[in-house]
């Protein structure tokens, strides 16, 4: 069943999901995350709405909008960063969004590619939810889904893990301790500072 929803963009960012294997992993990249402050199913409160990248793009949301819609709770919460999906009915009734010359970083937020080639480095949960990293363009909270054993893909974890996708230079940015992920037969893989320096080495510290 869908809900009613209106109220004030309070944060735009990207709806990624994270598949781990042991060392390995990659992204599932379904579009964007939209916080909304105001009215969710006739109460008072705030939430995150998941739109596509078709959306996003006709609509260029930004912190500081309002808009309304209808939406569905989200079928699974391991796999989702968004607490409902599926919108429709979407208006906006204000476009003017506030745009700010310090961090956190407003505005509408790029498209999709442009994450996949700046690259993320891991964020500390508690800077993430702290230091208004959680209203950034360049912060991200992804769902993790974790294979413990290849021969046994059916052994899964879930979890939430968080990234910045930001400028290097930032100085909001924390990067909290390092990912630990659990493996086969009681092993661990530990996800070194190298991986996240190699992942963004392509770019200067303020890019
Ligand atoms: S650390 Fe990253 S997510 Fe946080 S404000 Fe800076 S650029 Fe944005």
């Amino acid at each position: 069943m869908k809900i009613e929803w209106q109220g004030e963009i309070t944060s735009v960012q990207p709806r990624f999901r994270l598949l781990r294997s042991f060392d390995q992993r990659h992204h599932v990249y379904l579009g964007y995350a939209l916080r909304v402050r105001g009215s969710v199913a006739g109460e008072p409160g705030e939430a995150w709405f998941g739109v596509g990248k078709v959306s996003q793009q006709k609509h260029q949301f930004e912190v500081g909008q309002t808009a309304s819609g209808q939406a569905r709770p989200v079928v699974d919460p391991r796999m989702e960063s968004a607490d409902f999906y599926k919108v429709s009915r979407l208006a906006i009734q204000c476009r003017q969004g506030t745009v700010g010359a310090t961090p956190p970083w407003h505005g509408p937020a790029p498209p999709i590619e442009t994450y996949r080639e700046r690259g993320h480095r891991r964020l500390f949960k508690r800077t993430y939810h702290s230091a208004a990293c959680s209203s950034c363009i360049w912060g991200a909270r992804m769902p993790v889904e974790i294979v413990v054993d290849q021969w046994n893909p059916d052994q899964k974890r879930y979890r939430f893990e968080t990234f910045c996708y930001g400028p290097k230079s930032c100085s909001r940015y924390r990067a909290g301790p390092t990912r630990k992920v659990p493996g086969r037969r009681g092993m661990t893989y530990e996800e070194e500072d190298w991986v996240d320096a190699e992942l963004t080495a392509h770019r200067g510290a303020d890019d």
